[in-house]
């Protein structure tokens, strides 16, 4: 690993500041780190934001505000989050392990980068990692990436659980950046690849996370994911459901995907055809040819779809058992 230098942030204005001087924010470092071991990243600065004072979980007036520097064992474990956001405490539960769970940040979770092989090696040509270097993984090993809105210059998968139960349930993304504060939705916030992979989200070089609010709460909402081990594994596939229910009938279906493409994938199609239907598995599994109409798998890969199918059309059934 290269010689960089660290200091401590004192509040979001003096981290943006030290941004704007060429540094690097550092969240937990679980994933920031790691890059930077295998020559992946290169920063001459980290600013560590995890000790800001944006640790809080605050309730608002219409639904739970959630501070950059929380870290994702408290978010899971905190009594609101799981009363009226459950698919959002089994998302976090879902990923990575209980030590890594202590140290990541909500911040850190959202920014994480994929986990394509050939982006983690610096000796392989990547567009993700070197612009105009070439995509390997689309004629090599991509069995866990994207089948849903890739390009001819990226095929990665988004890898955070997390991020796909706030696209499901709606989050809003707070940014303190040179030009002052805004807001960016979830899902909005990352970005399909077409011709320029090297930017996975929305934000401007320096853009400082400062919280994540959730709208209204989604009581009845589950997150399944399917991976090649039990734990510490990311997801070949997985669903955030959220679904309510009106005497018998579905009023609203929020559902994202997971491990299918660069950004978590909002399952909108899958959401249009059940608004006004009967909770049967008729329904889901049309619900989820519709969504997957448009997927485009790769050579080694189309069993998602059928995966994406089996898991999607179960995981809504027990929801609304
Ligand atoms: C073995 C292993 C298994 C894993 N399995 C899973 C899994 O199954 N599912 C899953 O979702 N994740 C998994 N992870 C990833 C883990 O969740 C992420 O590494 C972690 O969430 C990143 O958070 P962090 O705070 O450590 O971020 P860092 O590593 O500190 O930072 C990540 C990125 O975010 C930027 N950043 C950090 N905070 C901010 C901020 N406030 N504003 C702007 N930019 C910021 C950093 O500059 C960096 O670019 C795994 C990781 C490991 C090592
Ligand atoms: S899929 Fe994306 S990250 Fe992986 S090699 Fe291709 S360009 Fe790089």
């Amino acid at each position: 690993m290269k010689a960089f230098a660290y200091e401590r942030a004192s509040d979001a204005a003096a981290a943006v500041e030290a941004a704007a001087g060429g540094a690097t924010y550092l969240g937990g470092g679980t994933n920031l780190v790691d890059l930077m071991k295998l020559g992946v990243a290169e920063p001459q600065r980290l600013v560590d934001v995890s000790r800001l004072p944006h640790d809080a979980i605050e309730e608002t007036e219409h639904g739970l505000r959630i501070g950059a520097a929380v870290r994702n064992a408290d978010l899971a474990t905190h009594p609101v989050v799981r009363e009226r956001y459950p698919v959002l405490s089994e998302a976090l539960l879902a990923g990575a392990s209980g030590q890594l769970r202590n140290l990541a940040t909500v911040g850190g979770n959202l920014l994480q980068r994929t986990r394509c092989s050939y982006f983690q090696d610096v000796t392989k040509p990547c567009n993700k990692r070197r612009p105009g270097s070439g995509c390997p993984a689309r004629e090599g090993e991509h069995r866990n990436h994207a089948i849903l809105g890739h390009s001819e210059h990226c095929v990665a998968t988004h890898p955070s659980d997390m991020a796909v139960a706030l696209a499901a349930i709606g989050a809003t993304v707070h940014v303190l950046g040179a030009n002052g504060e805004r807001s960016i939705p979830i899902p909005g916030l990352h970005r399909l690849p077409g011709d320029k992979p090297q930017h996975d989200t929305v934000l401007n070089p320096g853009d400082l996370i400062t919280a994540v609010e959730l709208g209204a709460p989604a009581p009845r909402s589950t997150y399944r994911k399917v991976r090649d081990r039990a734990s510490f594994a990311f997801a070949v596939f997985s669903v955030a459901a959220a679904v309510e229910l009106e005497d018998g009938t579905i009023t609203e279906a929020r559902i994202a995907l997971g491990g299918v493409a660069h950004v978590p994938w909002r399952a909108e199609q899958a959401e249009d055809v059940l608004g006004g239907r009967e909770p049967t598995a008729e329904a889901f599994a049309e619900a989820a040819d519709a969504e997957l109409e448009a997927a485009q798998p790769l050579r080694d890969n189309a069993f998602k779809v059928q995966l994406a199918r089996n898991v999607l059309t179960r995981t809504l059934s027990e929801l609304t058992a």
